[in-house]
């Protein structure tokens, strides 16, 4: 399967939020093979959006969620309310959050334990910055990130997992990675995990590419068996863009059917 998500941040308020959600669906109308499709409105529109993708091809998320289960934690959510919501994915550990507001891996990995025991679906971001890759740390970086997620014993069974890639240099600034660049480190984020929770099975886990996807690149990462998706910022909020990204994973999708 391949993963479209899109993380449309502050971009956008409840009025636009509703008439991209309602463009998203109608992009994949009509289509025999669709990707899997997850947008990720800011909170004050999950619950209006949440009327356009219930019972649809879409599933819905949240940007973030609280490291307290309920309580006081002013201007956070909790999972508790994303579960009222009908929230089924929750972004955790963007590098907007890591970098500007303080967060901890210790912070991102109680959040990770919190959404496993509500049913949230994990999509966990890790990445490296720009200095970190020219020292040649990016690989060291990364898996010191995955490898915090997994600090602490959760029990995951069978309940899926999404990591994106996200190179922070690459996020915003139009300079996306090389698909090659992505693969190289899927595979190293692939074998941490597998090293870290040889419970899980292959399917469990997906890893998705994020930072600068547009309509043009989209493809060339989707077609990377080691790529499952991609993790779209502000191309999300384009429609056209988006409705072009999604046809792409399409595309890459009846590819390897063609191939079975
Ligand atoms: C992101 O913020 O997760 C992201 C990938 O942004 P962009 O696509 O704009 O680089």
């Amino acid at each position: 399967m391949k993963t479209i998500i899109g993380n449309w941040k502050m971009n956008v308020g409840v009025r636009e939020s509703v008439a991209l959600a309602r463009g998203v669906l109608y992009a994949l109308r009509g289509k025999s093979v669709v990707p899997e499709v997850v947008i990720c409105p800011s909170f004050i529109a999950l619950s209006e959006v949440r009327k356009i993708t219930a019972k649809s091809r879409i599933a819905l998320g949240s940007q973030n969620s609280g490291f307290l289960e309920t309580g006081a934690l002013t201007g956070e959510i909790s999972v508790r309310q994303l579960e009222e919501l009908g929230v089924s994915h929750v972004i955790l550990g963007h590098s907007e959050r890591r970098q500007l507001l303080g967060e901890t891996n210790e912070m991102i990995q109680k959040k990770l334990a919190l959404a496993v025991k509500h049913q949230l679906i994990p999509i966990l971001c890790v990445g490296e910055t720009r200095e970190e890759r020219e020292q040649g740390k990016a690989k060291e970086v990364v898996i010191a990130q995955v490898k915090a997620m997994f600090a602490e014993k959760i029990s995951f069974k069978k309940f899926p997992l999404f990591f994106a890639y996200e190179p922070i240099w690459a996020i915003g600034t139009g300079k996306a990675a090389t698909p090659a660049d992505a693969v190289e480190m899927h595979q190293v984020i692939r074998q941490t995990i597998k090293e870290l929770v040889p419970s899980f099975s292959e399917k469990q886990v997906s890893i998705l590419y994020g930072g600068s996807i547009d309509s043009k690149n989209a493809y060339a990462f989707l077609r990377e068996q080691e790529v499952d998706g991609v993790l779209v910022g502000g191309a999300s909020v384009k429609l056209s863009q988006m409705r072009e990204i999604i046809d792409a994973a399409s595309d890459a999708l009846e590819s390897t059917l063609s191939l079975t």
